[in-house]
């Protein structure tokens, strides 16, 4: 099945394919058709299956839609992971993604902790539509005033039980007290242990689940 079959844009459909994917993999084929309806998602996958495009790419859809003619650029999305690298490699792929969206494309922007706070308060000054971000240094961010999360649409957990192995889990309750009560969740681990279960259970209603 292609990936304009699951509801992308042509220009969407088209960038997955510049990034050299031919077909969805399974994860994309489950999750993108539900992400796109707006329902919340509990995705059991491992880094591999291909599940950053499974949520950038519908993601990127939602944003754009929302932003066209917005200004200033207020935050959309927010993906928030465990580790800088995971945060690099996330906003590489939908900056990849993002490219090839003509008409205003969404800005990403990357933020984590252990290096300057400097660099990425001057990065968010121009706004983002997309954050992807680890909790701590998001929290800092926020309290610097670089940027407000009151107007967020869709969460992402990537790598939830990660978070909660690296010691994430009271800095993740106090991002979601910033975010909308009303908004789209999507929450994505390779394990799903009690505790992951848990965070699930408090943050997702009604979830279209997609194991693969
Ligand atoms: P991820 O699970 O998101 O870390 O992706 C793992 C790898 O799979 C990355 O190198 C992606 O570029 C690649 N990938 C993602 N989706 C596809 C696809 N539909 N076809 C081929 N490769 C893909």
């Amino acid at each position: 099945m292609p990936f304009a079959a699951l509801g992308l844009s042509p220009a969407l459909a088209h960038a997955a394919q510049a990034l050299g994917f031919a077909a969805p993999t399974p994860i994309q084929s489950g999750a993108i058709p539900a992400i796109l309806d707006g329902k919340d998602l509990l995705g059991i996958a491992q880094t591999g299956s291909g599940k950053t495009a499974a949520f950038g790419l519908p993601l990127l859809q939602q944003v754009q839609m929302g932003t066209t003619g917005q200004s200033p650029r207020t935050v959309r999305a927010l993906v928030l992971v465990p580790t800088r690298e995971l945060a690099a490699q996330v906003g590489e792929v939908l900056r990849d993604l993002a490219r090839h969206l003509m008409q205003q494309p969404p800005r990403v922007a990357v933020v984590f902790g252990g290096v300057s706070i400097n660099p990425q308060l001057m990065a968010l000054r121009g706004g983002a539509d997309v954050v992807v971000a680890t909790p701590g240094r998001l929290l800092d961010l926020v309290e610097h005033n670089a940027l407000r999360l009151g107007q967020v649409a869709h969460l992402v957990l990537d790598e939830a039980d990660r978070l909660l192995d690296l010691g994430f889990a009271e800095e993740l309750q106090r991002v979601l007290a910033l975010l909308p009560a009303r908004r789209q969740n999507l929450f994505f681990s390779a394990t799903f242990p009690t505790a992951v279960q848990a965070l699930a259970d408090g943050l997702l209603r009604q979830p279209v689940r997609v194991e693969i």
